[in-house]
């Protein structure tokens, strides 16, 4: 598309836009002065959809007026309720996700079953910049089957005086390891630089060595296109507070290809992986669900789990490949509006991107303080960078070109 530089422009882009009826469906922070602010963190950080209040009032009144009959009636089967559409949103079938747990909690419990390194082949690929919870996961993984982390971790980095990682760098890492790799782990959309990794060609390449591959897509999920099942991908998890917009803490999602559902190697086992049929005779013999369920330990949080359900009605409504459309849209806008006010700044992700911009401010931590107390809240990463992502459900362009506006202030003061 092309873009203009004026306000007007960004209130055609708005008028035009399919996906802004949505941001009625949101409850929209204010400042302490009770002035609306423009909110550019949804990977942080999800706005509250107005009907979760609904259905968290539901399962209350259903403990209230049920008591543990809700269980029977209702909760035992409350995940299920969202393989269908979680599944869309990955490209999955319906029984290869499931609704579980905290995000670096499922990690653990993949590993334990999809790192299984041997004497000779026992390396994990990972990137330098991945998410510290990986890199605490991975090492203790690394550490729980007696390895060193030292010789078994292969750190990607970008190139010296690159900020970025390249993608034949990591096929070439995968190559160059190919008969001590064990498993590649990484990010699906990195969570500093915003960049986009092509799953499918990772996942060819993991397979052709040999190793298995995982992802970490805590910032693709609601972000970007994925198709899960159909690349071989071998397991996933990622969180639904970010993108997803199912409020603090909410459960993780999890992807486990078909291909290992009749698992007969290790994993953590608890009851409500257990098949269902036999699950209240409770048998002390463990007798796996041979759908991606199987990896379930525990009982549903269902206090928990009750906003997701308006999240990925929103999402399901809206439909993820526009959702996708728009914020590519909104990405490369933001970008063509720093790029012409504020030629100063470097904007560190690339093209293949999430709906995300990670921006190298000279004087980062003043100029984010600044536009902070200005109505705009981002984030900030340490050492040098402030993360700007618009959501395509919630946000105007108008917002995105008040902000710029706001940015350039902060730059020049
Ligand atoms: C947000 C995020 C997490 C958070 O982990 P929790 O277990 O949900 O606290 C982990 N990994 C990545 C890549 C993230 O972006």
């Amino acid at each position: 598309m092309k873009y203009e530089k004026s306000k007007a422009f960004a209130h055609t882009l708005d008028s035009n836009d399919r996906l802004a009826k949505y941001r009625d469906e949101f409850l929209y922070p204010k400042n302490n002065r009770k002035n609306e602010i423009i909110y550019l963190a949804g990977n942080s950080l999800g706005l509250q959809p107005k009907k979760v209040i609904k259905h968290i009032k539901k399962e209350l009144s259903v403990w209230s007026e049920r008591g543990v009959m809700g269980q029977e009636e209702r909760w035992i089967k409350f995940h299920e309720r969202f393989a269908e559409q979680t599944a869309n949103l990955v490209g999955a079938l319906p029984t290869e996700v499931v609704i579980m747990n905290a995000l670096t909690v499922n990690i653990h419990l993949l590993l334990i079953s999809f790192y299984q390194p041997s004497k000779t082949k026992n390396k994990i690929i990972i990137e330098k910049d991945a998410f510290p919870s990986d890199h605490y996961a991975v090492q203790s993984q690394i550490k729980l089957h007696g390895f060193d982390t030292k010789n078994t971790l292969i750190e990607l980095l970008p190139r010296a005086g690159e900020k970025i990682l390249r993608h034949e760098d990591i096929i070439t890492s995968i190559n160059e390891h190919k008969d001590e790799l064990a498993l590649i782990y990484l990010g699906g959309v990195n969570y500093y630089t915003g960049q986009s990794f092509d799953l499918e060609k990772i996942t060819k390449a993991g397979k052709e060595v040999g190793a298995m591959v995982g992802f970490n897509l805590a910032h693709s999920i609601g972000n970007v296109l994925l198709d899960l099942h159909k690349w071989d991908v071998d397991f996933s998890a990622w969180c639904t507070y970010k993108y997803l917009c199912a409020g603090p803490g909410s459960p993780s999602g999890v992807f486990i290809h078909k291909r290992h559902h009749k698992w007969k190697g290790p994993r953590l086992q608890g009851w409500w992986g257990h098949n269902k049929e036999s699950r209240f005779e409770m048998p002390s013999v463990f007798n796996a669900i041979d759908t991606s369920e199987g990896w379930q330990i525990s009982n549903a949080p269902i206090l928990g789990m009750a906003p997701l359900i308006a999240a990925m009605d929103i999402y399901n409504k809206a439909g993820m490949s526009s959702i996708r459309e728009k914020g590519e849209n909104m990405s490369f806008y933001m970008e063509y509006l720093i790029f012409h006010f504020i030629p100063s700044i470097k904007i560190i992700t690339p093209n293949k991107r999430g709906c995300q911009l990670s921006l190298l401010v000279p004087n980062g931590k003043k100029v984010f303080k600044f536009i902070l107390d200005n109505g705009v809240v981002c984030d900030w990463r340490e050492p040098d960078i402030i993360r700007i992502a618009p959501h395509p459900l919630y946000n105007t362009y108008v917002e995105i070109f008040e902000f710029v506006k706001v940015l350039k202030k902060a730059v020049e003061s």
